[in-house]
């Protein structure tokens, strides 16, 4: 099959990197329209076009970076289903689950995840895997193999979620060194209320300190909450003030903090900023899960704050989070879906840099990739190619679209 070709296209102005940018024709949608040519795989030659009346019928977006999800439980949802679609039940049914995982099945999920992931246009995934004393032992030998397996059109990092208790134990010492070698990173939960805060203080020491012996990164999912607003990330933040260690560090969730003021929002974003902490917000399982009532109907549902955030200089990306399981119902491993979404919940403009930015960029910074996204001479030609010729074609129910991988027509 041919990995080169050319195009006509739109794309949105702020994922361009191109030369003559003055000559751009640009829409009211902030879609410019260029023409694109690659050979053997990387864009050869990109160049604006404007002519009048010709405006290209078709938009091109970088493949995507799914920054939080969770292969290893999807599609769980049918054997478990969380007919509450409370966060008390979810956790409930998800260690239910637990008693009857093996490897095999985690391996059938994930697989099944990845297969659907690169069809719908991702070229990333992170995943948190549920991680605990009892597991079995070979499940990280064969995840080694699945990442391996589909290296070449995916790139899959995952993140051990576990109790903040089994990073002080030798099965936590154990896999921190495993992940050394195999680039993983160290996940937990720090949601409030806190029984104990001395102790949760401790844990995080344990597990910054395990992450900096190992030169590992942390993803957390805190303050998934609706009460004790920034319980979690003020933790955190006093406890790496107190170590002074510097360990990279992504904030998963952060949702509560929405209830504090717009004042101690950016405050505590400068803080979030200065320690380079990254955020991902996951609005659709904060909206399904979080003060979800019986009877009555609540507009109470945290998020984390992404304008405020972005405002104090903060790296926000937004995720998925779960799909097809006890915590979230839905959801089919396609991007177009989580943005369609994601617009209109969290009230951001698809036509404006820092919406695409928190879509596109920064979930490329987050998993530290080797191309940022943009479309620029020399770079992959890894893109999604939609037929659609504005914002309103891209969120119908009806859109088609053709990937393409190293410059080859996927699907
Ligand atoms: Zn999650």
């Amino acid at each position: 099959m041919s990995n080169s070709g050319k195009l006509e296209v739109l794309i949105p102005r702020s994922l361009c990197e191109i030369e003559n940018a003055e000559d751009l024709k640009i829409d009211n949608e902030s879609f410019a329209s260029v023409f694109v040519a690659w050979e053997k795989g990387f864009v050869s030659e990109l160049k604006p076009i404007n002519i009048e009346n010709k405006k290209p019928k078709k938009i091109l977006f970088p493949r995507f970076v799914e920054t939080h999800s969770h292969i290893d439980k999807s599609f769980t949802a049918g054997e478990f289903p969380n007919c509450k679609s409370n966060y008390e039940e979810a956790l409930s049914l998800n260690l239910e689950e637990h008693k009857t995982r093996s490897t095999r099945k985690v391996i059938e999920r994930a697989e099944k995840s990845l297969i659907l992931a690169l069809k719908n246009g991702y070229r990333a995934i992170r995943s948190h895997v549920d991680t605990y004393e009892t597991q079995n032992n070979n499940i990280w030998d064969e995840l080694f193999k699945l990442q391996k397996k589909y290296s070449s059109k995916l790139k899959l990092q995952y993140v051990a979620l576990a109790p903040l208790e089994f990073w002080d134990t030798h099965h936590g010492e154990k896999l921190a060194k495993t992940f050394s070698k195999e680039n993983g990173i160290l996940g937990g939960v720090l949601v409030p209320p806190f029984r104990n805060k001395a102790k949760i203080k401790n844990l995080i020491s344990k597990m910054l300190l395990l992450a900096d012996k190992y030169k590992l990164e942390i993803d957390l999912h805190i303050d998934e909450s609706t009460v004790k607003p920034g319980a979690g990330i003020k933790v955190l933040l006093e406890t790496i003030d107190r170590l002074n260690i510097k360990v990279p560090i992504t904030c998963s969730h952060l949702s509560n903090i929405l209830s504090l003021n717009d004042h101690e929002i950016l405050n505590l974003g400068s803080k979030i900023a200065e320690n380079d902490i990254k955020v991902i917000a996951l609005p659709l399982t904060n909206f399904w899960l979080l003060n979800h009532k019986d009877k009555s109907t609540s507009l109470n549902r945290p998020v984390a704050p992404i304008k405020q955030l972005q405002k104090s200089l903060v790296d926000v990306s937004i995720g998925s989070d779960n799909v097809q399981d006890p915590w979230y119902p839905f959801g089919n491993y396609d991007p177009f879906y989580l943005i369609s979404l994601s617009m209109p919940l969290l009230q951001l403009n698809p036509w404006e840099r820092l919406t695409l930015s928190s879509i596109l960029l920064s979930p490329s910074r987050l998993l530290n990739l080797n191309w940022d996204g943009l479309l620029k001479k020399g770079c992959p030609f890894d893109f999604v190619l939609l037929d659609a010729e504005k914002w309103a074609d891209i969120f119908s129910s009806n859109l088609k679209r053709e990937v393409f991988v190293n410059g080859e027509l996927y699907i």
